[in-house]
């Protein structure tokens, strides 16, 4: 669609000249998040308020304009791509925490706040908010929010949304909503700002978000397990957890991923077929003495190859850097091919992590497809990506028959297409299949909230088509 002068008036009117951008490279650059989707949006627009963001929307309501509310653009599976062209709101100026009260365990903050920016300011007082995503220098809380992001931590601290006490949001027609509270219970009726978490954009402009604090504990230590296989590894996990122990994060690679890490970063890790980095933290070095202990033993009578515990920050540091380079370092494992964003991030229940590795690799074999699995193991969410030439057709259709079948073996096991990353485009067929009885109340929600369809339109469940339309790569048959 091309905007006429008129509608970019009243923009104008709205953030003033500096407050929105019609230039090419940057309405190009915008037409990206970390996915492998790219569509150019008509205008990109930075707003400073609240207020500004409901005077814009109702704009686009009045002209009938998409809308794509956007973080950071780190989101993976195409959530925050314009594809039906139209406004971008980008949050970046929007980056204030705006209240804290320490002593009523909450932080009100807007939505366009740097993950690790709030949780420096929180660090002054001995509080964290944990999610802790792999994007964390980067990914801002309103993308967060709109994912139910989470991370390393999940297993022990859980996700954005175990964090939200509520938070303010700007509807299609414009209307601002504050919902929640700043109590730490609630039992008021529908939770609303529950329902935001996981929209995506399709249900509201998210501009302000009231979040639990909780404290950071003071002592941590680590132990990196190797294994003869993914599986082996896997195994281990739910043994762990089992024990009962709950570590702080546990992170799983298979022997692609520790192969391309090794090779990008000069060996930071050992040549094992599989290994598992399990942290351990608490108060005091008691507690984690004890606990790293469990997690020695356990790792021998599941048949570790090898078990190196650590306290030393700096090797800590070295795995967890090794272990988050797992994406980049990919795309540098085979001459001309790249790590690519297929099926990216499921979730199962803990105890099927082993079942659920060994059929992706049975799947990977079938298909005649190179597939890395790594993730927060220990609850139950895999990362696999796929490696790939961009430019080869036949490559993308076997990546994509294999991730169907990957995506219907963890709806099989009771588990879920995304643990964090969200559904955007990548996802949208399997969620829907995921959640068919679902689908009908989704829709239902959707319609309620924006009945004239301009926020993130055609995303998720609305998402109709084959799941390579928008691509980004120069791959002929299928760009867009
Ligand atoms: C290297 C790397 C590692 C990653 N690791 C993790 C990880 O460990 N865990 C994890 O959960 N994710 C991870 N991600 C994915 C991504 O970082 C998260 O989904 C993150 O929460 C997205 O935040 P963002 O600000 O970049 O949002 P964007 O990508 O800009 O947007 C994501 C979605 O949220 C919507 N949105 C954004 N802001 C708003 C708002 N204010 N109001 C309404 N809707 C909004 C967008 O419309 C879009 O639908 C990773 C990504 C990368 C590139």
């Amino acid at each position: 669609m091309v905007l006429d002068q008129t509608v970019i008036d009243e923009i104008e009117q709205v953030v003033g000249k500096g407050g929105y951008s019609l230039s090419p490279a940057v309405l190009y650059t915008y037409g990206f998040d970390a996915s492998i989707y790219h569509n150019t949006p008509d205008i990109v627009i930075q707003p400073t308020s609240t207020e500004q963001v409901s005077a814009l929307m109702k704009i686009a309501s009045k002209h009938h304009i998409p809308v794509v509310p956007r973080g950071a653009g780190t989101g993976l599976c195409g959530a925050a791509v314009p594809i039906k062209g139209g406004m971008i709101l980008a949050m970046q100026k929007m980056n204030k925490i705006v209240r804290l009260s320490v002593a009523d365990l909450w932080v009100d903050v807007q939505a366009g706040c740097v993950y690790n920016d709030l949780n420096a300011e929180l660090a002054k007082y001995g509080f964290f908010f944990p999610p802790s995503p792999g994007s964390a220098e980067a990914c801002q809380v309103g993308g967060m929010v709109a994912t139910n992001a989470s991370g390393m931590r999940a297993v022990k601290y859980g996700a954005t949304r175990d964090y939200v006490l509520g938070l303010t949001f700007v509807r299609a027609d414009g209307e601002i909503v504050k919902c929640g509270t700043h109590t730490i219970k609630d039992a008021s009726g529908y939770q609303l700002a529950r329902l935001m978490c996981g929209s995506e954009g399709t249900l509201g402009v998210i501009t302000e978000v009231t979040f639990k604090l909780t404290t950071k504990p003071k002592k941590s230590a680590s132990c990196l397990c190797g294994f003869d296989s993914v599986v082996a590894a896997g195994k281990c996990i739910s043994a762990l957890i089992a024990k009962p122990l709950i570590p702080a994060s546990c992170e799983l690679m298979d022997n692609v991923s520790i192969t391309a890490v090794n090779k990008a970063l000069g060996n930071p890790l050992p040549a094992v077929n599989a290994l598992i980095i399990v942290e351990v933290d608490g108060e005091t070095d008691e507690i984690i003495q004890r606990d790293l202990k469990i997690v020695e033993e356990t790792a021998k009578e599941q048949h570790a190859t090898s078990v190196t515990p650590s306290f030393d920050k700096a090797q800590i540091a070295k795995w967890t850097n090794a272990r988050k380079s797992v994406l980049a370092s990919l795309s540098a494992l085979l001459p001309g091919h790249v790590s690519v964003s297929l099926a990216d991030d499921m979730g199962v229940p803990v105890s099927k992590v082993p079942e659920a590795v060994a059929a992706f690799q049975r799947i990977a074999k079938a298909h005649n497809v190179t597939v890395a699995t790594y993730g927060h193991a220990s609850d139950g969410n895999l990362h696999t990506k796929m490696v790939l030439d961009p430019t080869d057709k036949g490559e993308w259709d076997r990546g994509v028959a294999a991730v169907g079948e990957i995506f219907d073996v963890c709806i099989k096991l009771g588990g879920t297409v995304t643990g964090e990353h969200g559904v955007g485009i990548s996802k949208a067929l399997s969620f829907q299949k995921e959640r068919a009885s679902e689908l009908s109340s989704i829709l239902a929600i959707k319609q309620a909230m924006d009945p004239e369809n301009i926020l993130n339109p055609g995303k998720a469940a609305q998402w109709r088509g084959n799941m390579l339309t928008h691509l980004r790569y120069p791959c002929k048959e299928y760009v867009n």
